[in-house]
Parts: C-alpha cells; structure tokens; sequence
C-alpha cells in the first residue's frame, strides 16, 4: 500500500505511520486523534492512571521520580547533551534489546525524518538530533515480522506513542520498552520552510535549534555560529497557521504513555529534564545513570499572569517590535517561572491555546477530544468567547 493512502484522522493525522503498516486494522482504536483512551492506556502501561488532585501528576502524568540531568561529556550533534542516544546505544550494547526505533535524517535533508529500527549502536547514535517535522515512525512496525526482534526500544513522541501503546499486544514482541519525548508545535517540512524563513536571519544555514528555557529560540548554523530570537518577537500572524493541525489539537505534551521521558521543560537552562514513569522507565535510566551528573528538579515564579496575558496577544496575534520583544524577554528571562514552574508555563500556553483551536475548527470533536487533565488544566485561565 502506497505511504500515505489511508488516513482516518484525515486533516488531523499526525502521520504517526500505523496506517503505513499491517497494524492499520486497529486504527479506529489507536489513532491519537480517532479515540483519546489516555486514562486507559496509563492504567495498562503504568498500573494506574493519573492523579489529578496531585498537582505534579495533573500536569507531568504518573511518575515515580523526576530530576534533572546532564551527560558529561555531551554527545557531540546531538538535541542536548544526548541522553537519548546514548541510552538507545547502550540499550543494544547491554542485550536489553534486539533493536531500536529512532529516527535518522534522510540522505539530503537534514530535516527530514527517516524513522528506522537501529540494530547496532551506531544506527542508534547517527540518528542522534531532532528531525523537528511530522515523522512516520510507526510506519517500520511493517518490518517486524520475520525479522527476529523480539525486544524492542521506541522512541518517540506523544501521538505515536499513544497508537504504538494501543497497538502493542498485537506485534509479537517478548519486550517493549519506550523512551518518550516531549512533543509540541510540530510541522511539516513546509512549515518548518515558513518558520525559519520567519524567523532566522539566514534560514538555509541551520542545522539545528530548539525553544529554550530563557524564552529564546537557539539557532545553531552550519559555521557553527549560534542566533537567539526571543519567543515574544515572533511573527505571530505568519506563523499562525503553520503548526500542524494534530499538534493544534494535542494534549499530549509530556508523553503519558512513555516508561521513560527526556526532554528539557522542567530543568533549568543547559539541563535535561527526565522523569520516570514505572519499573521500565528505571530499568532503562539505569543504562546510563552513572554517566549522567544529575540535580533534583526545582520550581520558582509564579507563571499564571503570564500564561493569561499570551493567550490574549496570541489570540489578536499581536506581533511586537524586536526591540519591545528584546526587552520583555529580558524581564522574563530574570523574573519569570523556573524549572518546573516553566514546563508547567509551556503546558498551559499551549493547553489554552489548543482548546481554542479545536473549538473553533472542530466544536463537535471538543468533548471527546480534551482528556480530563487538559480540562481541568484549560479551566484556570479565561478563553476568548467568540
Ligand atoms: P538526542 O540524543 O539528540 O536524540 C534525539 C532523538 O530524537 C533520537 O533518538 C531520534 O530518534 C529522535 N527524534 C528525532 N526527531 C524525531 C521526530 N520528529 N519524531 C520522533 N523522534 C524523533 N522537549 C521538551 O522538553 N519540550 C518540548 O517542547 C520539546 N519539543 C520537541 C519537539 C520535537 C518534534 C522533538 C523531536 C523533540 C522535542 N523535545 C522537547 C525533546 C527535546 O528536544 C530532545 O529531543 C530531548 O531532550 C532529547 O535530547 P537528547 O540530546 O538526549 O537527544
Ligand atoms: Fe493513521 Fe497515525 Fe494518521 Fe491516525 S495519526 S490517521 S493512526 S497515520
Ligand atoms: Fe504528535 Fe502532539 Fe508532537 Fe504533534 S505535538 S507531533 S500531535 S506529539
């Protein structure tokens, strides 16, 4: 069947790739965006699911540890300090696994995704670096069979982990161990075109970049000199449109069915954030503990007022002058929420921000749509009416 053929969620597919492979008859219970089953899915993976009078678990999902991490020395080219990675590859080293899911660059494009499954530690650490478009990793379950992979590690993010979960009983693995990413504001390849063309002085030159915790956008180009543009500076009615509409309607920031996450939201600046979920999750923090210097998580500001005042200019989508922008950031960077406090920033901005959009694109998709946590979440803060 040609890539791309069937797509139930039709404009709200994220391209997660099950519809790429034989698992495609279990669609209409796995797609992220066809069926939300996160209580369900969380109390299968984890034992429970979770809870939302915890305010840590209402936003960071079940957990049984959270810290802050980094790998000295850092894994040259990878996203951050290469965690990540190094896990995949180690995973292999040590016979944890037969094979891991990651994702490479295709071979003339740097931000186009090729999602594989790794069989040698050098696969796992060549594919080190986020790809930041839609990538069709579920598309290689179709290689499973017959292949003599009976462990497995996937990497992903969110939407894909959430069919990959529904879908896991059925792929005849002995061991499936996930590591999840945070996920939000994905784009095509054309988008991410539209965003860099937007927002970086000399978009053909980057090779990487990432939304960082002092509200800047780090750009790291092919000379390897760096740029920062502040969030608050960006071409807000240009870039609109330009995420995907599943990541407009996505809930699923933190990963909820992932053993493991690696991200950076919850950490201060410079470090990774990791938190774990259950058994697995420690089984597989375990390949790499020792290399890791590691903090505990920490939390200071208060984030609301900010979070209620976004919604407003993103809603008029007021763009302001560099140097206005230049200076907010300043204020922010020095003032405004830390660690925790910021992750929990990031996940209301885009929780208000979604709710909005899927009212207003899909009003009969809302009630099923918006998992109880999001609700409750959305329901701080004051939505634009019309
Ligand atoms: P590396 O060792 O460099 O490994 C990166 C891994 O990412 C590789 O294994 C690769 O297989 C995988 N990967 C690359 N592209 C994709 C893709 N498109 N889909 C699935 N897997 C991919 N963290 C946050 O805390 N907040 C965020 O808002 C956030 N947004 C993200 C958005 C995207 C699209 C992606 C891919 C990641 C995002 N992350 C976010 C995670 C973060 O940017 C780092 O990937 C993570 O901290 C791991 O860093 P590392 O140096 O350990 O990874
Ligand atoms: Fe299929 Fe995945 Fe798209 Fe849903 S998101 S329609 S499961 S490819
Ligand atoms: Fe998938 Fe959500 Fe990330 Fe979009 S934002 S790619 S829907 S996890």
């Amino acid at each position: 069947m040609p890539r791309g053929t069937v797509r139930p969620a039709r404009d709200l597919c994220s391209d997660c790739g099950l519809c790429d492979s034989r698992w495609v008859a279990y669609v209409r219970r796995a797609c992220a965006f066809l069926h939300q089953r996160f209580e369900r899915m969380e109390a299968e993976v984890h034992g429970r699911s979770r809870d939302l009078e915890q305010p840590d678990e209402l936003y960071f999902g079940v957990f049984r540890r959270m810290l802050a991490a980094r790998l000295e020395p850092a894994l040259d080219g990878a996203q951050w300090t290469g965690i990540v990675s190094t896990l995949g590859a180690r995973a292999l080293e040590q016979g944890l696994v037969d094979a891991v899911l990651c994702v490479r660059q295709s071979a003339d494009d740097r931000f186009t995704p090729e999602p594989v499954l790794a069989r040698t530690p050098a696969e796992v650490l060549a594919a080190r670096v986020n790809k930041p478009t839609l990538s069709n990793n579920l598309s290689v379950l179709e290689q499973l069979p017959g292949s003599g992979i009976r462990r497995l590690l996937a990497i992903g993010v969110g939407c894909q982990i959430q069919a990959l979960r529904a879908v896991q009983d059925s792929l005849g693995l002995e061991e499936l161990y996930v590591l999840g990413l945070p996920c939000v504001d994905n784009v095509s390849r054309e988008g991410l075109q539209t965003f860099l063309d937007s927002t970086s002085r000399s978009p053909e030159t980057v090779v990487h970049y990432e939304f960082m915790q002092d509200f800047r956008i780090h750009f790291r180009h092919a000379d390897g000199h760096g740029e920062t543009v502040p969030f608050f500076g960006l071409d807000t009615p240009r870039l609109k449109d330009v995420f995907a509409p599943s990541c407009l309607s996505c809930f699923d920031y933190v990963n909820a069915g992932a053993d493991l996450v690696v991200g950076y939201m919850g950490a201060p600046f410079g470090w990774q954030w990791i938190v774990v979920r259950n058994d697995r999750g420690e089984r597989l923090l375990s390949l790499v503990e020792e290399l890791l210097t590691t903090r505990p998580v920490q939390s200071t500001g208060d984030r609301r007022q900010a979070v209620q005042q976004g919604i407003e200019a993103y809603d008029r989508a007021l763009r302001l002058p560099l140097w206005l922008a230049e200076v907010v950031g300043w204020f922010v960077q020095r003032f405004g929420p830390t660690g925790l406090e910021y992750a929990r920033f990031s996940i209301d901005s885009h929780f208000t921000r979604n709710a909005l959009w899927l009212r207003r694109h899909h009003p009969d998709r809302v009630e099923d749509h918006l998992p109880a946590f999001a609700r409750r979440i959305v329901g701080q803060y004051r939505l634009p009416t019309e």
